[in-house]
Parts: C-alpha cells; structure tokens; sequence
C-alpha cells in the first residue's frame, strides 16, 4: 500500500487528494479544494497549491514529499514553460520549476486530458473490464476534443510534449477554422460545439446537442439525423487512425459527447470500416471516476 498525493489544477478550483493505492485499488484518504482566485495572478496561484498541500498534510497528518498536478495546457519540454492554457497567466511562466522551489520536491505535471485518461486506465474503467490492457486511449469530447496516451500504466508525453492531442488532427475540411490556426480538426467536426454548429448551418436553428440528439431519436428532424450521423461517420474515421497507430487495447470516452450511447455502438461499428484490420478487438469504454478522474489521474502521475 502506498500514499499518493495528487492536485487538479482548475481555472475555478484547486482540488487535492491523497490515495492510498495497491494494485489497480485505492482508496480516499483525504480530498479538499480551495478556490484558484486566478484574478490575484500566477503567484497568488502558486500559494493557493501550497495551501492544498498544507491542508492535507495537517487533516492527514502525513507528510508529503512529492505529488502529481493536472494543468490545464501543457509544460513545453524544450523551454520548461506552461503553453496552450486557458488560464492565461499561467502561459510563459516556468511553473514547475516556480513550484517546485516553493514546496521543496519534485512534482510532475500532465494536462487534464492525460490526467483523465491516465485515471481511467490505471483505477477506472480499464482495469474493471480489460485483463492486461498495455495500451489505453482516453479521449475528452466535450466543448473541445482532448486525448491522452498510456502505455503501460504511464503517460506517453512526446518530443512536444502533445503526445494524444488527437483533437488537433486533420479530419475533413468541412470543419472549417480551429482556433489553432488549421482547418478542419478532429475538434472542429466531432466536439459538441462542431456539432452544435453543423447543426445550425443546416438549419438557421441553434441548438444544444442534447436537444438535437433528442431531435434524432423522434425520427423526423433531417438535420438532426444528419449531425448524429456526421457523428458517428466522423468518430469512426477519426478514431480508426489513432487504432492504426498505437492498436489500443482499450478506448475510454469521456466528456459531454462521450455519454452518447450511439458511439459505442454505431460508432464502433464506423471504426471497423477505416481501421487496417478485419476485425476490431479494442473495448470502447464509458468512464467510471466522474469528476473525479482529474485529480485521481494526477496523483497517479507520481506511481
Ligand atoms: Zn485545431
């Protein structure tokens, strides 16, 4: 049994857990938040982590000399600065080194989506219904499409550190503008707001997509029925080429979009049309943690 200390860095929150873990079993020993405050800056932000880190050494009463944070955006490898987060303070700035020198140990950091994925492989969803899973897909599709690699219980981070950022990959050009500076992204055609939008050109309606899957599922909305099926056409496609490349023993969908229950049906069904194979052995996976994948991902970051 050992003690695992993990914080989910947010743009409203600051969550820590400390995890007693053995094997692919663990349990909570103790989890809090503070509020991030990001308007008092990026050092008021380093201090609020030190607090969750304070609060649960004292409820604890252990002492904690190392620990996993899930940020939002990425640590470059090559200049060691914080890019591509949504808290914008945060970019540009050395933040694991800043963190670091203020606790006094090594940490290690991913993103949010590597954190979940990194979650779900290791105490989730996987180990529940996968034997001996080496390689795990985790995929946020939500507002954005987010994705995380694992092998072997670890986080594939790569040369740029953007190892999984598959929602970034060339899809079709029908997507149109990602805010990136490409066209057509995986993110642009298959996130919630892609589908929202699609929707919406067919239409002059805007609607959210529960609605619009509602709207499907009563049979007599043609634009409807065309974005779901731009959905599951697009999701096959897209997620046939990351089966082509790293062949997973398991995907897990999280995120607003990844509740549809088409994907793991009809959606599987479109992967097996475009993947290099004749058959499609990989299990495609709801998450199990829920909100708490985040910071469980994060503390398993340190295992
Ligand atoms: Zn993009």
């Amino acid at each position: 049994m050992k003690t695992l200390c993990g914080i989910d860095l947010g743009g409203t929150k600051i969550e820590g857990v400390l995890l007693a873990i053995q094997d692919s079993k663990f349990e909570v020993i103790e989890r809090l938040r503070v509020p991030t405050e990001k308007e008092h800056g990026y050092n008021h932000i380093l201090s609020q982590i030190k607090k969750v880190v304070a609060l649960l050494e004292e409820k604890s009463k252990t002492k904690i000399t190392t620990l996993g944070i899930g940020t939002p955006g990425t640590l470059d490898p090559t200049t060691q600065t914080l890019k591509n987060s949504n808290t914008v303070c945060l970019n540009g700035q050395p933040f694991k080194k800043d963190l670091e020198n203020l606790l006094g140990f090594s940490i290690e950091m991913a993103n949010d989506a590597n954190c979940f994925a990194l979650a779900e492989a290791t105490l989730g969803a996987v180990p529940d219904q996968v034997s001996n899973a080496q390689v795990v897909f985790g995929i946020i599709m939500g507002t954005g499409v987010g994705g995380g690699v694992i092998l072997n219980g670890k986080v594939l981070n790569g040369r740029h550190g953007i190892g999984g950022e598959w929602g970034h990959n060339f899809l079709h050009e029908s997507g149109g503008p990602c805010f990136c500076g490409q066209t057509g992204c995986v993110e642009t055609i298959i996130s919630g707001t892609g589908l929202e939008n699609f929707y919406e050109e067919e239409t002059g309606t805007r609607k959210r997509l529960k609605a619009i899957l509602e709207l499907y599922e009563a049979g007599k909305d043609p634009a409807a029925k065309a974005t779901i099926e731009r959905l599951i056409t697009y999701f096959g496609k897209g997620v046939a080429s990351i089966i082509n490349v790293i062949d997973p023993d398991a995907i897990v969908i999280g995120g607003g979009v990844g509740n549809i229950d088409l994907l793991y049906t009809e959606g599987v069904e479109s992967a097996k049309k475009y993947v290099f194979n004749n058959g499609l052995e990989t299990k495609f996976l709801k998450p199990k943690l829920g909100d708490s994948a985040g910071v469980f991902g994060a503390a398993m970051l340190v295992n």
